[in-house]
């Protein structure tokens, strides 16, 4: 059912594919009942809002054509992964990359460290942490070749929790709403100061609801005094 779900939104995914994604639903809807993982629980909707809506990064040649050498080396950070969305189905279909989930809930790290030993994914690490202290830390500033974030913050308070963490050249990809727009005129000074710009806004329609993924390129290393400390980003963004 999930290979045939896929396959409607324009994926062919294999059939150990679909297991471990089976796997992750069966697991996801278990554990939702003890902490709090997903607002959405009816099959479908997950498959699709979760699963589907996480998989659309793979439509972008900018993602898949990244030429790291090699290609085992290329590094994707999921800053607020929450459940594991985009995260995990980026891992499972698309396991060529590194892959760093990051969470400021410990319960939903834990969650993430069964899902990644039943699903067997060697290539994801999982830490506990905000990303305004990790963005300070040189193991995680200017290192990734693309930082993901889908439902985390309002994309002025995103830029400047998420661009730390990408290389120069590297991208963030921002999953956004129909907001979108709206949200990246907000954002024209968070663009300036964090040595940004806007390469691609990619739209999607899933389930006649549009989806945007938001690619932005770092130009230079980030500022000394980016991320500022917690609290002190969503107070007073870069607007
Ligand atoms: N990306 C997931 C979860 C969205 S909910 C999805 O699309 O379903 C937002 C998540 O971001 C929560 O799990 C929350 O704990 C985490 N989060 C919010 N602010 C954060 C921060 N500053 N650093 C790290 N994680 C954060």
């Amino acid at each position: 059912m999930i290979k045939k779900i896929f396959k409607e939104n324009g994926f062919d995914i294999t059939e150990y594919q679909e297991q471990q994604l089976q796997k992750y639903y069966d697991l996801l809807t278990e554990w939702n009942k003890k902490i709090n993982l997903t607002a959405i629980t009816e099959y479908k909707d997950v498959i699709v809002k979760h699963f589907v809506d996480s998989a659309l990064l793979l439509k972008s040649d900018i993602f898949t054509d990244r030429k790291a050498e090699p290609i085992e080396k290329c590094s994707v950070l999921d800053l607020g992964t929450g459940a594991g969305f985009p995260g995990i189905v980026l891992a499972v279909l698309y396991p060529q990359y590194q892959y760093t989930l990051v969470d400021s809930l410990n319960k939903r790290i834990e969650f993430l460290h069964i899902i990644k030993e039943k699903l067997e994914l060697n290539q994801i690490c999982l830490y506990h942490g905000r990303a305004e202290d990790f963005g300070r830390d040189s193991e995680f500033r200017d290192q990734y070749d693309f930082v993901v974030s889908r439902a985390v913050a309002e994309l002025p308070v995103l830029l400047e929790y998420c661009i730390p963490f990408a290389k120069p050249e590297g991208y963030f990809v921002a999953y956004k709403g129909k907001k979108c727009e709206e949200e990246i005129e907000r954002s024209q000074k968070a663009f300036q100061e964090l040595d940004c710009e806007i390469k691609r806004n990619q739209q999607f329609l899933l389930s006649g609801e549009e989806r945007y993924l938001l690619f932005v390129k770092k130009l230079s290393r980030t500022k000394e005094k980016y991320p500022r400390k917690a609290g002190k980003i969503k107070k007073n963004p870069l607007y």
